[in-house]
């Protein structure tokens, strides 16, 4: 590995300061649970490394009338045993008790986590089916952006390159709204084959769909949000023909990659199973809600 010079900032302002000098020479690292493999592989050398983990203000779950906010250092086992996201955010609860091992959760943050922009990753889906937002900081000052908008590529995100994500923000669910996530693993804590992520809101008078979210990990560049399949469902009562013809549709829309976990092929089958699963346990909790 490259040698680097490594800060220690203590405050958000710190931190920007020296991004906003160093931008593209400059890495921030929070858990290292990514970054560090990156740099072993030589596929990342900065010259200057800013560890952020010292920066306890974005370390917090809050939630009131405008929603949840999850500062970008929270660990993933924060998330996971937080009472308030149990109650109110169960989905992204379960999401993170089928992420990685504990020890993992325990280090590993959810700003690191988005930031790396892996599609194979399980909380952007999530956050995508919940219609979250992410804050981006700056010297410069602040822009909200979708979680939608946040990946480009693979390993790429929508940073410019003095910016930190410094919060996620996930609006209350509405009345009548389920939530479900579920991913193919070959053991448990593995990186999804395939992920699923489905919202689902019913009009409490007829049980039409009024609005739905589906978002996938590991079957395109970044992580996908289904928005054809979600037409197939919006203003319908989902039942297994409209639910089957909205699985179709999801696999048509992804471009899933071939690699020695599982073909694009298989891939494509798995979509249909997972999004009719997560689907009709969505669905479930929204006729509850
Ligand atoms: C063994 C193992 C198993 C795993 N299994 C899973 C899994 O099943 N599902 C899953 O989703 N993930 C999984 N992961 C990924 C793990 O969850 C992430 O690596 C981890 O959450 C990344 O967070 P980090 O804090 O370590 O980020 P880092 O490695 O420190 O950073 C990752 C990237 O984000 C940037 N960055 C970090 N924080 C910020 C910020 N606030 N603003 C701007 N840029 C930032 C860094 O510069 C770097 O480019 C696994 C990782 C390991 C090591």
């Amino acid at each position: 590995m490259k040698d680097f010079e490594y800060f220690t900032p203590t405050t958000l302002k710190e931190a920007l300061s020296l991004l906003s000098q160093y931008k593209e020479e400059a890495k921030i690292i929070a858990g290292g649970q990514s970054l560090l493999v990156v740099m072993k592989q030589g596929l990342v050398a900065p010259e200057y490394v800013i560890d952020i983990k010292g920066i306890s203000d974005l370390d917090y779950i809050k939630n009131g009338k405008d929603g949840l906010k999850i500062g970008a250092l929270t660990i993933h086992r924060a998330i996971e045993k937080s009472p308030i996201i149990k109650k109110k955010f169960k989905v992204l609860s379960e999401m993170e008790k089928n992420l990685a091992t504990i020890q993992t959760r325990n280090w590993g943050t959810i700003g690191g986590n988005l930031c790396h922009g892996e599609p194979a990753g399980d909380p952007a889906p999530v956050l995508i089916a919940l219609n979250a937002k992410l804050r981006l900081s700056s010297s410069r000052g602040e822009r909200i952006i979708d979680m939608e908008e946040f990946s480009k590529d693979y390993l790429e995100v929508a940073l410019e390159p003095d910016e930190m994500l410094s919060e996620i923000q996930v609006p209350n669910p509405q009345p009548h709204t389920g939530t479900a996530h579920e991913k193919l693993m070959v053991m448990q804590g593995d990186l999804g084959v395939v992920g699923a992520a489905v919202s689902i809101t019913l009009n409490p008078g007829d049980g039409t769909c009024k609005h739905a979210r589906i978002a996938l990990s590991n079957v395109d560049s970044i992580p996908l949000r289904a928005k054809d399949a979600e037409k197939q469902l919006i203003g319908k009562v989902i039942d297994e023909k409209v639910l089957d013809k909205a699985c179709q549709v999801a696999a048509a829309e992804a471009n899933p990659p071939s690699d020695v976990h599982a073909s694009a092929e298989y891939r494509r089958e798995m979509i249909k199973v997972f999004v009719k699963r997560v689907t009709n346990r969505a669905l479930e909790r929204a006729k509850k809600g």
